[in-house]
């Protein structure tokens, strides 16, 4: 059967499958594994743009080793899930110092670099350097389940592990580059989530939860608790000058490593907080809040802007604080919300732009 299935496949990609994305040009490691990266819990036509902008700036794998982690979280600003960015640099710098710059070409070294799991590393092994290797990402989990009817959540490590062994099993000995692309599109363009095309599907014949009519039935879902709900206010300090105070956020958490504004509880005055740790406050706004959902939680966020009536000398020794311009574009990894309140705080700046080029964030 495993034979029949990548053969039907094959047949389909060489027909359908998609050729042109600009990772499937000069294909190297590099390229594939960056691209497997973004393409992680992100839409293709999402990625484009990012992996165009990044190769652009950091075209070899060195030259991302060696740029700030600052410079590679702001181009990932928008992008979301921030962990990979931290983890593509620090893999970057890995390949580097451990392997001279090449990228192993095996499953087993690569999944022990930061950010690789087995899945990624299967893609690498088998479109750059065209060996035999298995993938499981989403798409082709869902692909799997439904052809064999593999019931249970994909999170489930025995549900995992049957779907390995059939991804492992239809994996074609030559090949496996092309079959590799044809499994992800047909994830992402046939077998979808919501509305599978089915009457185009190349192994259709032998789907057996086609058969059984009940394709939406898998892959299983996990059983849903309702996600706990949390409050914070993010404080907007505004020093005299128009410019916003930032701090680095700690590598763990949500939004890690990128700036924001601090967070105070909800529960608390942020203008009294604000006066004890920078001095005297002249107004205070108090913007609508609003829910952004992560994975695990609910964050109910109340921006409240402060305007502080001299600029303090107190942040000058911290190095995870800074001033920011509003309205200049600065080389900093923001998370989308932060970026999105410094946008509308610039709107309503009456500061108008330097002739000759704005000025840059320094931190002070
Ligand atoms: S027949 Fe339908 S459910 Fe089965 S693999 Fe194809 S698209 Fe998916």
């Amino acid at each position: 059967m495993s034979q029949t299935f990548s053969k039907a496949v094959l047949a389909w990609y060489d027909k359908h499958g998609r050729k042109h994305l600009p990772w499937q040009q000069d294909i190297s490691p590099y390229r594939v594994w960056l691209s497997e990266i973004m393409l992680q819990q992100t839409q293709v036509t999402t990625v484009i743009p990012y992996f165009e902008r990044f190769i652009a700036r950091f075209p070899d794998v060195r030259s991302l080793a060696l740029a700030p982690v600052d410079d590679v979280l702001h181009l990932w600003t928008g992008l979301g899930y921030y962990a990979r960015a931290r983890n593509l640099h620090r893999c970057a710098q890995t390949v580097v110092s451990e392997y001279g710059g090449e990228f192993p070409d095996t499953v087993e070294a690569l999944s022990e670099l930061p950010g690789i799991g087995r899945s990624t590393a299967g893609a690498i092994v088998s479109i750059a350097f065209k060996k035999r290797a298995a993938i499981l990402d989403g798409n082709v989990k869902r692909v799997l389940a439904r052809h064999q009817a593999i019931a249970g959540w994909p999170g489930e490590t025995a549900t995992l592990r049957s779907l390995w062994e059939v991804a492992e099993r239809f994996t074609p000995p030559r090949r496996a580059n092309h079959y590799t692309q044809a499994m992800m599109d047909m994830g992402a363009t046939l077998c979808t989530r919501s509305r599978p095309a089915c009457e185009r599907c190349p192994v259709q014949f032998d789907c057996v939860a086609y058969g059984q009519g009940n394709v939406l039935d898998y892959p299983g879902k996990k059983n849903r608790k309702p996600l706990p709900e949390k409050s914070v206010q993010l404080v907007m300090v505004r020093n005299p000058a128009g410019d916003i105070l930032l701090e680095q956020r700690p590598d763990s958490g949500i939004w890690g490593g990128l700036w924001s504004f601090p967070e105070v509880a909800s529960d608390l005055d942020a203008s009294d907080w604000v006066q004890d740790k920078f001095g005297a406050v002249t107004t205070t706004e108090l913007w609508d809040t609003w829910r952004h959902t992560f994975s695990h939680y609910h964050l109910d966020i109340t921006p409240v802007l402060v305007q502080l009536k001299k600029s303090p000398v107190a942040i000058s020794e911290k190095k995870a604080l800074c001033w920011f311009n509003p309205l200049a574009p600065q080389a900093l990894g923001l998370a989308a919300p932060v970026k999105k309140l410094l946008d509308k705080i610039a709107e309503a700046d009456p500061r108008q732009a330097p002739a000759g080029g704005r000025k840059k964030a320094v931190r002070r």
